[in-house]
Formats: C-alpha cells, structure tokens, sequence
C-alpha cells in the first residue's frame, strides 16, 4: 500500500478544485437568474393603433371560442372586400405568408370553399416583445418579411382567406408569448375573455402625424 501524505495532498487539492468549480457555476447561475428576466421581461406597451384608415369606425368583437383577447373587425360603413389594413405601430415584419390554406372565399365568391386557419397573415415585431398579427387578408400582403414598416402604412387587403365565414380582419397583440387584451391609442378594447359574444364600436385614430 502507498497511502501517505502525498496522496492525502491529491485529494484534498482536488476537493479544493471541485469546491472552487461549483462556486463558479454558482455565480454563473446567480448572474442568469438576475439577468434573463431582464432579457425575457418585454418593453413598455408600444401606443399602437387601429389597423384600419384614420377616422372611420369599425365594429370589434369576439364570439365563444375565438379565443381570449382576439378581435374581429368588421366596418361599420362601405364594402369591406379589400379594405386597407395597416400596421398599429412601427417595426419589422416577421412573417408575411399563409398560414394553413387559403381556401376559395373572394369578392367574386364570397361563399367558396372555406380555408383552414389565419390564411394570407402578416406578424410585426414592435420591440420589446410586443407583437401584433393581421389575419385573413384577401391577397399576398403587400409588405415582406424583415421589412420595416411605419405605424399607418398599408400591409395589406381586408379579405376571407383561411377559416373565415364572411370578409374580416382577425386581429391580435402579443406580449412575449401571451396575447393580452388588444389597446388603441392608449385605451384598452374591452375585448378580453371570448366566454360570450361581444361587440364595441371604437374610431380609429391611426392618422398621419
Ligand atoms: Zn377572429
């Protein structure tokens, strides 16, 4: 056997080695945690607008099953077919595409085959994990991805593509991963829970400055 003092040395030099690695994952793990809720956690409410031209009122609702804090638009006056619909604020187009199928619903065919889910649907990130989403529009959107766009300007057309049963603009704002009730300029929607159907007439203020 050769147990002596050199080897005792060994393992208490590699009990000190371990003890000094544990304390470095410790305060690596203490900078994470203090650090990826400030990353994580989003920005202050962008004012965003309604997605809809400067001074016109528009019908919002949700119905049973929508699901909690959508919207549906829906004008009040004139031909909705191919109504502008336009970004509430400021920021990057993320996603200008189809989501599930378009289905066969347009001006022409109002009662076509329905499509499945959000059809032609544009997604902009406004920062600080704020996020807005327009669904259904009638043609390819007229904005592309990683495209900036200014608050007001024209992503698209208001159609029927997707799960739609008559021309609408489905509408959502997202904070990180959650939807949260929909605000324009500056005053929440009333929108929230889709328990019953629910319905409030607002004007839009998304005007040029
Ligand atoms: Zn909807």
């Amino acid at each position: 056997m050769t147990t002596g003092p050199s080897r005792h040395r060994r393992t208490r030099r590699g009990l000190l080695r371990l003890l000094l690695a544990l304390g470095v994952v410790g305060i690596l793990a203490a900078g994470a945690v203090a650090l990826v809720p400030r990353l994580l956690s989003p920005g202050p409410r962008p004012l965003f607008q309604m997605p809809v031209a400067c001074g016109e009122t528009w019908q919002l609702g949700t119905y049973p099953g929508h699901d909690d804090f959508d919207v549906d638009f829906f004008p009040t006056e004139g031909e909705s077919w191919g109504r502008p619909v336009l970004a509430s604020a400021a920021g990057t187009v993320t996603v200008a595409g189809i989501n599930g199928s378009l289905g066969g619903r347009t001006p022409q065919d109002p009662d076509g085959p329905r499509g499945r889910g959000g059809g032609y649907w544009v997604k902009i990130d406004h920062g600080g994990r704020w996020e807005t989403q327009y669904l259904h529009l009638l043609e390819p959107p007229l904005v592309s991805e990683g495209q900036r766009v200014e608050q007001g300007e024209q992503i698209g057309r208001l159609g029927s593509t997707g799960n739609s049963g008559a021309p609408h603009l489905h509408y959502e704002q997202r904070r990180g991963w959650a939807k949260v009730e929909t605000w324009f300029d500056g005053r929440p929607s009333g929108i929230t829970h889709d328990d019953a159907e629910y319905t409030v007439r607002i004007t839009s203020r998304n005007c040029p400055d």
